[in-house]
C-alpha cells in the first residue's frame, strides 16, 4: 500500500457569540450593557514538513475540525479564540481544490498555510450601545468558519529521478551514492516506496535523488500503480536511466530501454524531453559483452550518454554521480506549481447600489456596503461613530437623502440604528 494522494475536509472553526449582559452593582437599578464579543474561530493549518514522505497519515481520517471561539460572557469578557488545527503534510505536497481540480497552494513553496479559515466572534451587546440606545439587547452570532474539499498530492522533490525496470539496481543505486531517508525503514512496503536519498557530491554541492519503483510491476498487474509513482517524476530535473546489461534474467537490454520510455511518455509526453542519462547496470556479472555494447551504440545514436557501473561493486558510481552533479548545474531548478485558484468571484459592495427608501418620514438605506460597514464600527466609541459619519458622507449618503428630500428631525434609518437627520 502506498499512499500519495489524499481526499479530506478541513472545517475551520465556527465563531464564539456575542453576549447579551448588563452591568449589575448593588443599588444601581439598571447598569448599562456589558455583553463581550465570541472569540474567532480556529484555523485549519497546513505545516509543510522535510520529515515527512507519504499522506499515510490522512489515509483513515478524512474531517479536520479547527476549534469553535468561546462565546462572550458579562463585564466585557471576550470569549477565547478557538484553537488553529496545524496539519502536517509532507513538505512536496500539493494542494488542489476539489470541487474545480485548481492548484491552491504547492506545499514546497511555503512553510505554512491557511486552507481554511475560523469565522468572526459575533459582537456583545456593548457595541451596539448608541446614544439613542442605552440598552440594546441583542448581541450577534459568530460566523461559522470556511469549511472546503481538498486533495492533497505528493509529487517528490528530487533533482533526479531512478527509473528502470525492476531488480535492475535502482535501490542499490540510490543506497550506495547516497544516506537513504531513515524514515522509510518504518514502513512495511518500502520496496513500494519511492525512497529518497541525499547523494553528497562535494563540499557545498550535492543534490536529492529518488528511486522510483514499481514502474511496470504496477501497470502489468493493472493497478495504475506505476502510474502513481510516474507522478513523480514529473518534478525531477533529470531521469537517470537503469538498465541491467548483464543479460541474467534473459532480456534485451535495448527492448528494456524503450519499454520504460515508452511508459514515461505516455504518462507525460512533455518527459521525453526531460534531459536523461543512460546507464548500464551490473557490469561485474556481464556474460555476453555485446549486450552492454549494443545498448551503448544505440542510445549514443540517439544524443543520450551512457555510463556503464556495477552498483553492487560500487564501480563507477563516482563517475557517474559527478556527471549527474555537472549536468544538473546547467538545468532550470526543480518545478513548482504555480497557484492556480481564484477566490469565488464576490459581487463588489459600493455605496452605488445601496437602496433608499422613504415612508412616513423615516428615511431607510440597505445594501451590503453598509452592512459591512456598521460591523466595523463600534457605537459605542465617540471615535469610531465619527469614522462613520465621514464614510457616509464621503460616500455621499447624506446628498443623496437630501435630493430625496429629507428634513431635519428625519428619522434615518440604517438596520439596527436609527437617528436623527441633523444637516
Ligand atoms: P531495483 O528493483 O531496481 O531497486 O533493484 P535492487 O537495487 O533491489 O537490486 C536487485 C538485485 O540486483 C539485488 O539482488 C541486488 O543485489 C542486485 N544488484 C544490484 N546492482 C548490482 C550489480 O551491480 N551487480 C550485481 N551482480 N548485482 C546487482
Ligand atoms: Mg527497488
Amino acid at each position: 500500500m502506498f499512499v500519495d494522494k489524499a481526499t479530506i475536509t478541513v472545517i475551520a472553526g465556527r465563531g464564539g457569540d456575542g453576549a447579551v449582559s448588563f452591568h449589575r452593582e448593588k443599588y444601581i437599578a439598571a447598569g448599562g450593557p456589558d455583553g463581550g464579543d465570541g472569540g474567532k474561530g480556529g484555523d485549519v493549518i497546513l505545516v509543510a514538513d522535510d520529515n515527512m514522505s507519504t499522506l499515510m497519515d490522512f489515509k483513515y481520517k478524512r474531517k479536520y475540525t479547527a476549534g469553535n471561539g468561546g462565546n462572550g460572557a458579562g463585564r466585557m469578557c471576550t470569549g477565547r479564540d478557538g484553537e488553529n488545527l496545524y496539519l502536517k503534510v509532507p513538505r512536496g505536497t500539493l494542494v488542489i481544490d476539489k470541487e474545480t481540480g485548481a492548484v491552491i497552494q504547492d506545499m514546497s513553496e511555503v512553510d505554512s498555510f491557511v486552507i481554511a479559515r475560523g469565522g468572526r466572534g459575533g459582537w456583545g451587546n456593548k457595541r451596539f450601545a448608541t446614544p439613542t440606545r442605552q440598552a440594546p439587547r441583542f448581541a450577534k452570532p459568530g460566523l461559522p468558519g470556511q469549511e472546503r474539499e481538498i486533495i492533497l498530492e505528493l509529487k517528490l522533490l528530487a533533482d533526479v529521478g531512478l527509473v528502470g525496470f525492476p531488480n535492475v539496481g535502482k535501490s542499490t543505486m540510490l543506497s550506495v551514492v547516497s544516506k537513504a531517508n531513515p524514515k522509510i525503514a518504518n514502513y512495511h512496503f518500502t520496496t513500494l516506496y519511492p525512497n529518497l536519498g541525499v547523494v553528497y557530491v562535494g563540499e557545498g554541492n550535492s543534490f536529492v535523488m529518488a528511486d522510483i519503483p514499481g514502474l511496470i510491476e504496477g501497470a502489468s498487474e493493472g493497478t495504475g500503480l506505476g502510474h502513481d509513482f510516474l507522478r513523480h517524476i514529473e518534478r525531477c530535473r533529470l531521469i537517470v536511466h537503469i538498465v541491467d546489461v548483464s543479460g541474467s534474467e534473459g532480456r534485451d537490454p535495448v527492448e528494456d530501454f524503450e519499454t520504460i520510455n515508452a511508459e514515461l511518455i505516455s504518462y507525460s509526453p512533455e518527459l521525453l524531453s526531460r534531459p536523461q542519462i543512460v546507464v548500464g547496470n551490473k557490469i561485474d556479472i556481464v556474460q555476453d559483452p555485446s549486450l552492454p555494447e549494443k545498448l551503448k551504440t544505440y542510445v549514443e545514436a540517439r544524443g543520450y550518454r551512457y555510463f556503464e557501473i556495477s552498483a553492487a561493486a560500487h564501480k563507477g558510481t563516482r563517475e557517474l554521480v559527478l556527471a549527474i552533479a555537472e549536468e544538473l548545474s546547467h538545468l532550470p531548478p526543480v518545478r513548482v506549481f504555480r497557484s492556480e485558484y481564484v477566490e469565488p468571484e464576490t459581487v463588489p459592495e459600493t455605496p452605488d447600489d445601496l437602496i433608499y427608501t422613504a415612508e412616513n418620514g423615516v428615511y431607510s438605506i440597505e445594501g451590503a456596503w453598509m452592512e459591512r460597514l456598521i460591523g466595523s464600527v463600534n457605537f459605542s466609541d465617540y471615535e469610531s461613530r465619527m469614522y462613520f459619519e465621514r464614510r457616509l458622507r464621503d460616500a455621499g449618503v447624506y446628498e443623496r437623502l437630501e435630493e430625496m428630500g429629507i428634513q431635519e428631525g428625519d428619522a434615518v434609518r440604517i438596520y439596527d440604528l436609527e437617528f436623527e437627520y441633523k444637516k
